[in-house]
């Protein structure tokens, strides 16, 4: 992910995602402490009113550290993530959460345990918890997945390897003929620059001055079979990245799926995701980064037969019975985020 891995199209890695308030003012009805999760068991129900207690002193402190309606977005995700960790045994370190306030349909993972969206997308899915969950699965996952973003950088010095390599190869074919390709420069040799050295542009011109008409002959040849050859690298490349980013995609929709029917969310939260998302014109065509948002559907949908609904929710609630303590939450150090502490999160000195 480049450094994210976006749910959708993307950047970094994931969905299609500073901090405008979003316009409507506080959603007073219904109150979301009230019905957010179904007791799962009765030691739980049991114990239902000092959650219910601990979660609206929650919902208290984020009005308070990010104002009414971005706090209630926080307060929403750290509900939804908190549970997933508490369903999926993903609590054993923090996560962030972090709202982006920008227009976009998107969410993204990034740096350690980071999950972010865009105020676009929780627009567009307000009040679906399951659908909010598929999407918090989903970014998750390629968290649990080690999903290692690829930065851009990182692409860079591949394909400058991947020249170096094309160079390597044609003069391998004779010693001399790198002591020519060296004495031009290989940073150019392989890219559309030397299309302008051979016909005779600057480069070209030096190309003249420093070779006799044989030797130049030799080099140009030289060049264009580097070209070739780094063309040929550059292909396989791609090719190779984007496989790489729709597996990922494809094994983050899986995983978040799992991951929210776990926790007890509905499984048709992920179909109405992409309901959202298959009205962006982005979702048309497949990208380096992004499957086909049809060919994601298809996907999910044998997901339900792969794993039956109601084994994932035992499975999560027996998860959910170790774990019944709602998680702690605070500041992240980096001041912008909110942080959902780990298991041992109260294990201050
Ligand atoms: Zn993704």
């Amino acid at each position: 992910m480049y450094l994210v891995r976006r749910l959708i199209v993307g950047i970094s890695s994931c969905l299609v995602l500073n901090a405008v308030p979003l316009p409507q003012v506080a959603r007073s009805t219904p109150d979301p402490t009230a019905s957010f999760a179904t007791p799962v068991s009765k030691q739980i129900a049991q114990s239902q009113a000092g959650v219910n207690a601990t979660y609206e002193k929650a919902r208290q402190y984020m009005r308070q550290q990010f104002g009414e309606v971005k706090g209630n977005d926080y307060y929403t995700l750290y509900r939804v993530v908190e549970l997933l960790a508490r369903a999926n045994d993903l609590n054993d370190r923090p996560w962030r959460i972090r709202v982006i306030p920008a227009y976009d349909i998107n969410a993204f993972a990034t740096e350690v345990n980071l999950l972010a969206f865009y105020n676009g997308l929780l627009d567009q899915i307000d009040g679906d918890r399951d659908a909010l969950a598929c999407v918090v699965g989903h970014e998750m996952a390629h968290h649990t997945q080690k999903h290692i973003p690829v930065s851009v950088g990182e692409k860079q010095r591949i394909l400058k390897q991947l020249q170096q390599e094309a160079v390597d190869e044609v003069a391998a074919e004779n010693e001399d003929l790198r002591k020519d390709l060296t004495a031009l420069d290989l940073g150019t040799t392989a890219t559309g620059v030397v299309n302008q050295a051979v016909g005779g542009g600057v480069i070209g011109g030096v190309v003249t001055g420093v070779f006799q008409s044989g030797r130049r002959r030799r080099v140009e040849e030289a060049q264009n079979r580097v070209r070739e050859i780094y063309a040929q690298k550059q292909a396989k490349l791609e090719k190779e990245w984007q496989e790489l980013n729709h597996r990922h995609e494809f094994e983050a929709d899986k995983f978040g799926y799992q991951y929210m029917v776990r926790a007890g969310f509905k499984p048709e939260g992920c179909l109405t995701l992409f309901s959202v998302i298959e009205r962006l014109d982005t979702s048309q065509i497949a990208s380096n980064t992004h499957p086909l948002a049809s060919d994601r559907v298809t996907a999910l949908r044998s997901l339900s037969s792969q794993y039956p609904t109601s084994k994932l929710v035992n499975e999560g609630k027996a998860k959910l019975k170790a774990n019944p303590k709602p998680l702690t939450y605070g500041m992240s150090r980096d001041g912008e985020s909110l942080r959902v502490d780990s298991k041992a999160g109260s294990n201050r000195f």
